[in-house]
């Protein structure tokens, strides 16, 4: 297959730069093909299922068109499964990643579920996490300040 070398690159590269949007000119460009040939090659990258998808901007050109990124497990939120943006990066516990109110949520609503995904070494530590909320109150909480 002519595109298995662009394709392999721009994989790498998006594994490499977890969770970075880049565009498809971008790709093109660090791979050395044409944008039309990295086009097929990032359309097969997020049809494959699940591990690439489409974001806005290009994190590198700053380019707003679609761009694929690879949609690293660690930027995604265990709880409400969505994305940690740049903005709400969040907060991370032994590589499971939680936007702050989610963590709070997790951590003061004993009746919330934890997510199945977590370890049990997270689940402990949301467990300790409790116990020292309950003895601290929220103070120690590492939420950031911002709108
Ligand atoms: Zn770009
Ligand atoms: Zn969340």
């Amino acid at each position: 297959m002519a595109a298995a070398r662009p394709h392999h690159i721009a994989r790498r590269l998006l594994e490499m730069e977890r969770g970075v949007a880049l565009c498809d000119a971008c790709l093109a460009l660090t791979c050395g093909t044409s944008l039309t040939a990295m086009r097929s090659v990032t359309e097969a990258l997020v049809r494959s299922g699940g591990e690439f998808e489409r974001t806005t901007p290009c994190e590198s050109g700053r380019r707003t068109v679609p761009s694929p990124r690879h949609t690293a497990e660690t930027t995604k939120c265990s709880q409400c499964r969505l994305p940690c943006e740049a903005g709400d990066g969040g907060v991370l516990i032994e590589g499971e990643r939680f936007h702050a109110r989610c963590l709070l949520s997790v951590i003061t609503d004993e009746t919330i579920r934890l997510s199945r995904s977590l370890s049990e070494r997270s689940r402990e530590l949301i467990e300790q996490s409790r116990r020292r909320l309950r003895r601290t109150g929220y103070s120690w909480m590492p939420l950031d300040s911002g709108p």
